[in-house]
């Protein structure tokens, strides 16, 4: 049998994308360890970790029913058994995302380095519905040579286009229609397109909106080959986050 462990890190309140993660695990190893760990350290405001949907029960369930071998719901403890070894994300963890939430992205490396050293995964699969998430956690293993490699699953959206996210559920009928105003931004494939059609939707709260290179995650500039909007804002006090690629050169 292989010992070789398909790791698929969450913070639970488990959806379709989460699954599809779970799913893509399976397909590369017959031992799949799902986590689900609401980890403090990435949430700079404490209203967004109180009211962060939670439901093991249904949650194990799910993930066993998509391929799951083991569900680990770590406590605190377990996950920060010692003084906490800090990872930085170094100067992209600043960025766009890093901005509105400073230290998201040290909090967030510095739990995969915990749960990686716990499950000690061949290979570690993420959303590119995190897209910034997915490009630091990539370009941190490379240079520390950390052994896992990293799988990347696409975004898995409603019918009607809304990325899947555990925030959703906090989303009235009404927020959730507006909230199809970041499909359409980004459909428009531009930022002056994106821009404008964020700003006729006089309920989202923008907190930015960028075309970036999927290669350095700089700014986009005319002759960038892979580029990538990214959109983060708010609907009635609900953080809502979508990329899409907006073609090549
Ligand atoms: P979270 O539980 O939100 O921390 O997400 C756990 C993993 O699921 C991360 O790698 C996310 O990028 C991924 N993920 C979340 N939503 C989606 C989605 N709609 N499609 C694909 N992957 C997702």
């Amino acid at each position: 049998m292989s010992d070789e462990i398909a790791f698929v890190p969450t913070m639970g309140a488990l959806h379709a994308g989460h699954l599809e993660l779970i799913k893509r695990a399976r397909e590369l190893s017959p031992e799949v360890v799902v986590s689900i760990f609401v980890n403090p350290l990435q949430f700079e405001n404490p209203d967004d970790l109180a009211k962060y949907p939670r439901d093991l029960p249904a949650d194990t369930q799910k993930a066993l029913a998509a391929g799951a071998t083991k569900v680990w719901a770590p406590l605190y403890e377990e996950v920060y058994p010692r003084e906490i070894e800090k990872i930085f994300a170094g100067p992209i963890g600043e960025l766009f995302e890093g901005r509105h939430r400073v230290g998201h992205f040290d909090g967030m490396l510095t739990v995969v380095h915990r749960l990686f050293e716990v499950v000690k995964p061949t290979y570690a699969i993420f959303g590119e519905k995190d897209f910034q998430q997915l490009f630091i956690v990539k370009k941190w293993v490379i240079e520390n040579n950390v052994p896992v490699q990293i799988i990347s699953v696409p975004t898995v959206r409603d019918k009607d286009g809304l990325a899947l996210s555990s925030r959703n559920v906090r989303l009235s009928e009404a927020d959730r229609k507006i909230a199809l105003v970041i499909n359409r931004a980004l459909s428009t494939g531009s930022r002056e397109g994106m821009l404008s059609t964020l700003a006729a939707e006089s309920n989202f709260q923008l907190d930015y909106a960028e075309v970036i290179d999927e290669q350095s995650f700089g700014l986009a500039v005319q002759d960038t080959k892979f580029k990538r909007g990214i959109v983060a804002g708010w609907i009635n006090g609900v953080r809502l986050l979508d990329n899409m690629a907006m073609g090549s050169n």
